[in-house]
């Protein structure tokens, strides 16, 4: 079926993409934008990048194109860069249903997928209608096999195929579909949320690393709160994140989520930087206090060591589920160790922590604890005002906390020949020094 060119506004096409087809016609290969790229554009939208499918194999694309580099470990692509631009060249792919058995995983999981196919063959290995429409700007035509174009227009994400089996087949498209719903505001198809609802699991059968950078992507983009809610209405949160998700029943964990995922997004929106660890940190901020305090209780360990202890042991969990490279890790240790410091404000000890590096991220996961009702003593406040005041103002309020905290000691000190249990988490030991 070829719709009519007016769906596609030619200018917001951009020049190297445009650049890449033409050199591989003129080579006498076939070539189509394709993907996102082409659903943005018929949704008026500026697409973020763009996809080429073509005939030619990978290493055929690579010769056409000097600034180009071939990439991709489950399926070859070919990057073609221009500058900070990179065109996305793939071939076209068969579907999966020859040599089931070398290419599967027990759960029907396509684990090597280097088929090269015919154009129609690419159509219908594509995941959902809406990403499966092709535009060739040469000839100003859209070819639409799987009635794409319908499903944008009715803002409706669906599979190409039967949703069960699509899902069986890459996991990875369930979580695919809960980040276009977040992303374009489309529904998801009713017989696809259905088999996300009962498949949700086989994602556990995806390794680590291609999940991270579906975490990535879900979480990173600019609508991160919108994935989040995604991934709870369509009971995946627990897939990924199975100890964070069993920590929201007893705890405030999907308020701090939440909110560190609104600052992420928030800071996107005005290009400021982000981390992921921000995101994980809130995420096990809980099963990580909890395990310290079991740590403490059954093991006998001191703070530090519980700290360490529990930090390890929250992270390596996690990292059976999506890994997180250790530049990350290092990061959510900080964040989480540093809050514990936060409180110990006399001496030299304030003007210490504002100097270490992590000490702004540590302060804004101070206030989402608080901002999610953990109570701190105002914590969030001292700190807001001690960063802005005068040095006269900063010994005052030093001393201050210096006098709460002498009567605190005497108070716990009472406490302790009383044999009562103190609670390290609202308030964390001031002195504790990791
Ligand atoms: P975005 O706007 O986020 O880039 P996109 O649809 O372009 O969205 P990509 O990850 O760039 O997503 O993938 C490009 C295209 O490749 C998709 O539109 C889809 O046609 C196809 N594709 C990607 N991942 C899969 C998958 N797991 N299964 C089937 N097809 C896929
Ligand atoms: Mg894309």
């Amino acid at each position: 079926m070829n719709e009519p060119l007016s769906l596609i506004e030619e200018s917001k096409i951009s020049v190297n993409a445009l650049k890449v087809v033409s050199r591989l016609l003129e080579h006498g290969h076939q070539a189509y934008l394709v993907g996102g790229c082409i659903r943005d554009l018929i949704l008026g939208n500026v697409p973020k990048d763009f996809d080429v499918a073509t005939d030619a194999h990978p290493e055929e694309v690579r010769e056409l194109f000097r600034n180009s580099r071939i990439v991709g470990k489950r399926f070859k692509i070919v990057h073609v860069r221009f500058g900070r631009e990179i065109v996305e060249v793939t071939t076209f792919r068969a579907p999966h249903t020859d040599k089931y058995d070398e290419t599967h995983s027990e759960s029907g999981r396509t684990l090597v997928d280097n088929n090269y196919g015919t154009f129609k063959e690419d159509v219908f290995r594509r995941d959902f209608t809406m990403n499966a429409v092709y535009y060739q700007p040469e000839a100003h035509e859209i070819t639409d096999l799987a009635n794409g174009v319908d499903d944008i227009r009715a803002r409706t994400i669906r599979t190409i195929g039967n949703p069960e089996d699509r899902c069986r087949e890459d996991p990875v498209r369930m979580l695919r579909a809960l980040r276009f719903e977040a992303k374009l505001g489309f529904d998801i198809a009713v017989d696809l949320a259905e088999a996300v609802q009962s498949f949700g699991y086989l994602i556990q059968d995806i390794p680590p690393a291609r999940l991270f950078e579906e975490v990535l992507k879900l979480f990173m983009s600019g609508y991160g709160e919108a994935a989040f809610n995604s991934l709870l209405q369509h009971d995946m949160y627990g897939w990924l994140f199975p100890d964070s998700k069993r920590s929201m029943t007893t705890h405030a964990t999907e308020a701090v989520v939440r909110l560190a995922l609104q600052s992420t997004d928030n800071r996107i929106a005005i290009d400021k930087p982000v981390t992921p660890a921000f995101i994980y940190a809130a995420m096990l901020w809980y099963p990580f206090t909890e395990e310290k305090q079991r740590i403490e209780k059954e093991e006998g360990l001191p703070h530090v060591a519980a700290s360490h202890e529990a930090a390890n042991n929250v992270l390596a969990k996690q990292q059976l589920f999506t890994s997180i490279p250790r530049r990350f890790t290092g990061t959510v240790r900080d964040i989480w160790f540093l809050q514990y410091r936060l409180p110990a404000r006399f001496g030299n000890k304030p003007d210490v922590l504002l100097d270490h590096k992590r000490f702004r991220a540590a302060y804004d996961f101070l206030l989402l604890r608080e901002g999610a009702g953990e109570k701190t003593d105002n914590l969030g406040d001292w700190w807001t005002e001690y960063q802005e005041a005068s040095e006269s103002r900063k010994a005052e309020m030093k001393q201050s906390s210096g006098k709460k905290k002498r009567g605190r000691n005497r108070n716990r000190k009472r406490k302790r020949r009383s044999g009562s249990d103190t609670n390290t988490v609202g308030t964390p030991t001031p002195s504790w020094n990791p």
